[in-house]
């Protein structure tokens, strides 16, 4: 017989977890399909306060406390001998002023842990390779496991969670190129033998090369640092050699950062990944809905991919929750209208940020205080509080103060 539960959820990465730990907490017969073995690395390391707000609804904070990942305060944006820092205690919103930078192997493996823990059904090394959805939305999955059996399980619910994976979107043909001009990253991990003491050595840094090329700088509390090269695909595929001889000849670009990791092996090979923005026609369907990176991916500049995962994957279990209540959802208004209008606010602030309009603003001299808590609530992930401005006016506000900088009518910005 065919075995049933009201919600499968394909993938068990940040917005697997939180919905498969929100639908348990509220009672509901959960399965979960993850095709890796855990602990597994993925990339998506520094996270945005927003996705707190998150963990501690799901009921996921307490776990992740325990484990002593790295706290991040803020970010640091560095342009030559430029530098931007933004501290999320000084932001505009309400909401967290901290948050995590994490080993993600270890962040989503203290996840399942809990879940696991708690009695959620999660099997690993199982890929879902089909689903079928009758007239009602009710589904039958088609799964593989590790020894190459295939069998079926009915769900009430589909959450497709599955990140890069892209399930639904493959299956049932969903995907849209993005709006997003393509580009490409190479990244890895080192010991970093060479960190400064103190604050600075631990601080996450962006290090700016041009409006088209930039570096992630990411230590964690395990005295291992995340770097990351993101450009443009005619840098990255001028680059001859191995993986390990693009990283190494890329890091020459850092001029702040090329001293403390020029003579470092890397842990792993780099790993390069191109084109990885994405979109899809439509976020749900009947019976199913698509939460995290398996609906959208935009940009890793401003680290908002876990945010939107947890974001899209609570509001999208808070729904379900209420239609198998019998109440009536309008999921274009409640789900993909408010998910979308967070994409559009990030949206704008990746373009603007490859215009160069958005370096601009945040390299000015002097820096307005009241604008730099603004900005500063939007990169803390609080991009749908409609009382800043700068998320209120997001296609218009970043271009029109970098224009009245690049004409010198910088008076007008020091007044507002
Ligand atoms: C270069 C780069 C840098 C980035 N940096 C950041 C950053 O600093 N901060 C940040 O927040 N985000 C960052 N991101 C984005 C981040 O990686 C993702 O947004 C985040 O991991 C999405 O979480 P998720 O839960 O949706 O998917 P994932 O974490 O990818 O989890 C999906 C899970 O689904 C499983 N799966 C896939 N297919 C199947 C299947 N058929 N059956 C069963 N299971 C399946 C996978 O094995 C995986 O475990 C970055 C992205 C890129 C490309």
């Amino acid at each position: 017989m065919i075995k049933s539960v009201d919600i499968l959820i394909i993938g068990a990465g940040p917005s697997g977890c939180v919905a498969a730990s929100y639908l348990h907490n509220k009672g509901l017969k959960i399965k979960v399909i993850e095709k890796s073995k855990f602990p597994r690395f993925v990339i998506g390391e520094s996270l945005l306060p927003r996705s707190m707000d998150h963990f501690d609804e799901s009921g996921l904070l307490d776990c992740l406390m325990d484990f002593g990942f790295e706290k991040k305060y803020g970010a640091r944006f560095m342009k030559n001998d430029l530098v931007c820092n933004f501290f999320f205690n000084d932001k505009y919103s309400e909401g967290w002023d901290w948050t995590w930078q994490v080993t993600r192997k270890d962040f989503d493996n203290v996840l399942t842990s809990e879940l696991i823990k708690r009695g959620v059904d999660i099997v690993f090394e199982h890929e879902v390779i089909d689903i079928e959805f009758n007239n009602l939305g009710n589904s039958k999955t088609t799964i593989k496991n590790n020894d190459g059996d295939i069998y079926k399980i009915k769900a009430k619910y589909v959450i497709d969670s599955s990140g890069y994976g892209r399930v639904l979107p493959r299956l049932l043909d969903l995907d849209m190129p993005s709006k997003l001009e393509n580009r490409g990253s190479i990244f890895t991990h080192l010991n970093d033998i060479n960190r400064p003491e103190g604050f600075s050595g631990v601080q996450p840094s962006f290090d700016i090369i041009d409006k088209n090329n930039w570096f992630w700088i990411i230590p964690f509390s395990n005295g291992v640092t995340s770097i990351g090269y993101v450009g443009s695909l005619d840098v990255l595929n001028s680059l001859k050699g191995t993986t390990t001889k693009k990283m190494s000849e890329v890091l020459k670009l850092t001029k702040n950062f090329y001293s403390r990791f020029k003579n470092i092996n890397f842990l792993f090979d780099p790993i390069e990944i191109n084109n990885y923005s994405k979109s899809v026609k439509q976020l749900y369907g009947k019976g199913y809905v698509l939460t995290g990176n398996s609906s959208e991916f935009l940009d890793p500049i401003f680290s908002s991919g876990v945010a939107f995962a947890t974001e899209s994957s609570l509001k999208a279990s808070k729904l379900i929750f209420k239609e198998l209540n019998n109440e009536s959802i309008d999921w274009e208004e409640e789900y993909s209208n408010y998910i979308k209008y967070g994409v559009n606010v990030f949206t704008s602030y990746i373009k603007e940020w490859y215009t160069g309009n958005l370096q601009t603003l945040f390299f000015h001299k002097p820096e307005n205080p009241k604008i730099k808590k603004q900005i500063c609530s939007v990169l803390a992930g609080y991009v749908w509080d409609k009382t800043n401005p700068f998320v209120r006016k997001h296609d218009s506000i970043i271009k029109n103060l970098a224009y009245l900088i690049n004409s010198g009518k910088t008076s007008k910005i020091n007044s507002k």
